[in-house]
């Protein structure tokens, strides 16, 4: 087993069972992509098995604090049976659910999410890439489906230095899912979708909007990066008479304006908007429309923490332009989905916004990812998803 030591003064992260070593804490010691190394202090104190990743600037990725354990594949099944029974304690309101979260759940660079019957996996880090075959063959065992595809095609494979990936890795037949969410049912294409086909991490977020809708009585909503009409569906179960979706991609609209149908709402009732959210924001402005609810749920503007202030500059523009055209007493769920900035600052953001739009409001709730993407408390980089749900004054 080959060893790799941490320079002196920079083990205590490991120490705080934080998962990263980066590249610049690492003294001596290398070995190929993906390949388990016993990590150690200056002092020669064993501080965790870890994989190597040669080629990004994440050059460990811990698996176990513990000396004894052994990283072979009875530890994948461990740590995937783990996961599976946190899930399965989850109160999660659909048939589709995040399975693995990565780091979460002791599996750094492994993504699974399961749609219905269908598992779909990332595998974005060279540890887990290795371990692959183990991985694959517990997953199936564990979960006792027989699909699994793969959408290793996010481009931090390229900093792993692993190429893109995609295909079934168990299975075949039709790509396209139907899953159901609360009362909802909703497609999505595992091999074309964004991420692995839909954004599962929201689902809590779509019924808090359906209820809040509802309980306002909000009659048009603007449903702003909607997607495939995730929150479109929400807002038109919670009763809203006008909704429109905006997005910039053609297949996810046409997606948002068949699950209008799909869940039996009048489709005159919806319109979909294949536009720039921005643009779209400043039209309406000099149009002088007005929206009982918006929601902002644009797609990562920073991910990373050097992108933070260009993107809390976009975060603030659209923030600022929805405040505006809200009605009176109207409703804004707004989000950031950018590991790069944090719920104190994205609050900051949407404070500034309301400063220049002169516009003030309630906050009602600060929400985050569903429970099935779970945090730690050794890694707040698992921290990404927020959103405040605002009642304009
Ligand atoms: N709210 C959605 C997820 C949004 S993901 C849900 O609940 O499922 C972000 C979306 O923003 C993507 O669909 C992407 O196509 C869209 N997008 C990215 N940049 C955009 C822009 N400038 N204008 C409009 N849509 C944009």
């Amino acid at each position: 087993m080959k060893k790799i030591v941490i320079r002196s003064g920079k083990e205590r992260s490991l120490e705080r069972r934080h998962p990263w070593v980066f590249e610049s804490s690492i003294a001596r010691g290398a070995a190929d992509s993906g390949e388990t190394v016993r990590v150690e202090s200056s002092e020669g104190q064993f501080l965790c098995w870890a994989a190597f990743s040669p080629q990004s600037q994440i050059r460990l990725r811990a698996w176990s604090f513990d000396e004894a354990e052994r990283i072979d594949s009875a530890f994948f099944a461990r740590r995937i049976a783990r996961a599976l029974a946190l899930r399965a304690r989850l109160p999660v309101a659909s048939d589709s659910i995040r399975l693995i979260h990565g780091e979460a759940d002791g599996l750094p660079g492994l993504v699974v999410d399961r749609y219905a019957d269908t598992l779909v996996a990332q595998f974005l880090s060279s540890g887990v890439e290795r371990w692959k075959a183990q991985i694959i063959e517990h997953l199936m065992a564990a979960t006792g489906l027989s699909r699994l595809y793969e959408r290793s095609d996010a481009q931090v494979r390229e900093l792993e230095g692993l190429a893109l990936q995609t295909g079934w890795l168990r299975g075949e037949g039709s790509t396209a899912v139907t899953i159901s969410e609360h009362q909802w049912r909703l497609t999505l294409d595992v091999a074309e979708g964004h991420k692995t086909g839909y954004y599962l991490d929201q689902r809590d977020n779509r019924k808090r909007f359906a209820d809040a809708v509802q309980h306002y009585g909000c009659k048009t909503v603007l449903n702003c990066y909607s997607y495939t009409g995730g929150f479109s569906v929400g807002a038109l179960a919670g009763g809203a008479e006008q909704v429109i979706s905006v997005d910039s991609s053609g297949p996810a609209l046409a997606r948002a304006q068949a699950h209008v149908a799909l869940n039996g709402f009048d489709p005159a009732r919806h319109q979909a908007l294949d536009a720039d959210v921005n643009a779209t924001l400043r039209g309406f402005l000099k149009e002088g429309r007005q929206f009982d609810a918006i929601v902002l749920d644009p797609p990562k503007f920073a991910p990373t923490a050097a992108h933070a202030e260009r993107a809390a500059r976009a975060y603030k523009d659209i923030n600022r332009l929805a405040l505006r055209l809200l009605a009176p007493g109207g409703l804004l769920f707004t989000f950031s989905c950018s590991g790069g900035i944090s719920p104190d600052l994205f609050h900051k953001i949407v404070a500034g916004a309301g400063l220049d739009a002169q516009v003030d409001g309630f906050i009602l709730e600060r929400v985050g990812a569903t429970p099935d993407h779970p945090q730690t408390i050794c890694f707040p980089e698992g921290e990404y998803l927020k959103g405040l749900l605002i009642l304009k004054s």
